[in-house]
């Protein structure tokens, strides 16, 4: 198969088999870009399936850059509840404050323009010029290396590295529908050449593919071992009430609502008889213990939660974690 020829059958792929994404809906390019603009901070770190509620949900309470420029953050935050990563609903917000203010409230056009607003880095902002404005980028995402590597059979440390991978993208070309074809290319990664069982019978891009015509489809990932931290939470609970505090003190979960915490060694954590969880954050794995006392203690800047009341209250996925262990003690 020429080269010229991979974006048309790409394409030709994605006209009948895109999924119904309600950020892909035929709108105004206004809501475009503001559909654009929360579908692409929603993904940052979370899978589609996950994101399609929060979205419609989220649209249907801010359905546009005005009325999340000026919405209450706590209201934000409860609509964001569940997805983590609070730091881009805070960003979100501010990014629509400056588009107002300063670019007109729309998405400006240039790459450095967009990397200028909070919570927008680099694969952000490109995935905005393709999807939002038709330009000819294709951020390259989990799911389009994973293609790169398949199609060439990338498998040593320096055939991975970003800078090939970068250099391999020119396989897919370019063509007019831009915005079409980013999305299309990162569909084929997510529906067809999955991680575990690549759907070759489905893809269009058996004829290039060499994991395809050597039958070798493991793919070889960056080291990457996550650190393990050690923790102790303590939770003083006294007749159904618990005390937490805004977190101040740790780079995670920054200024959310945590129980009190302390990081300790490895030794002291082996040592504790109490009960202990493990948590995977992004980039570390936590093993707390948890420390109950039936007694609540004055902390400085903390508040007293009701435990039949937790639904009410923004909390991050981390500390219903710890509240739903305290069932099992
Ligand atoms: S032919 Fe198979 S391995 Fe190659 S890109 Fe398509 S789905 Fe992936």
């Amino acid at each position: 198969m020429r080269k010229s020829n991979i974006p048309n059958k790409i394409l030709k792929w994605y006209d009948n088999n895109k999924r119904i994404l309600p950020w892909r809906k035929k709108t105004s390019v206004k809501n475009r870009e503001y559909f654009t603009l929360v579908s692409e901070f929603m993904l940052q770190q979370t899978q589609v399936k996950t994101v399609i509620p929060y979205f419609e949900n989220f649209i249907k309470n801010f359905p546009n850059l005005k009325s999340l420029a000026i919405a209450n953050e706590q209201k934000i935050l409860k609509n964001w509840e569940g997805l983590g990563y609070y730091s881009r609903a805070r960003n979100l917000k501010k990014t629509a404050i400056k588009l107002l203010k300063e670019f007109n409230g729309s998405l400006p056009k240039d790459l450095e323009k967009l990397k200028s607003l909070p919570g927008i880095g680099e694969y952000t902002s490109r995935s905005i010029l393709a999807i939002a404005h038709n330009k000819p980028f294709i951020p390259m995402d989990g799911n389009v290396e994973r293609i790169l590597k398949r199609v060439f059979l990338l498998k040593t440390e320096n055939q991975i590295s970003k800078e090939n991978l970068i250099k391999k993208k020119s396989f897919f070309n370019t063509c007019k529908r831009s915005s079409d074809y980013a999305q299309a290319i990162m569909e084929i990664g997510a529906l067809v050449c999955k991680p575990t069982l690549p759907l070759c019978s489905l893809c269009p891009l058996t004829q290039n593919c060499n994991a395809y015509i050597n039958k070798d489809y493991l793919i070889k990932t960056k080291n990457k071992t996550n650190k393990i931290k050690y923790f102790e939470a303590n939770v003083y609970a006294h007749q159904n009430k618990y005390l937490l505090i805004k977190n101040k003190k740790f780079n995670f979960l920054k200024n959310l609502v945590i129980f009190p915490m302390t990081e300790i060694n490895k030794e002291k954590f082996k040592r504790s008889e109490n009960k202990k969880i493990n948590v995977k954050m992004s980039n570390m794995n936590m093993k707390i213990i948890i420390n109950k006392n039936n007694k609540l203690k004055a902390i400085k800047d903390s508040l007293l939660l009701d435990k039949s009341n937790i639904n009410k209250y923004i909390l991050p996925s981390f500390t219903k974690k710890i509240f739903n262990s305290l069932s099992h003690f």
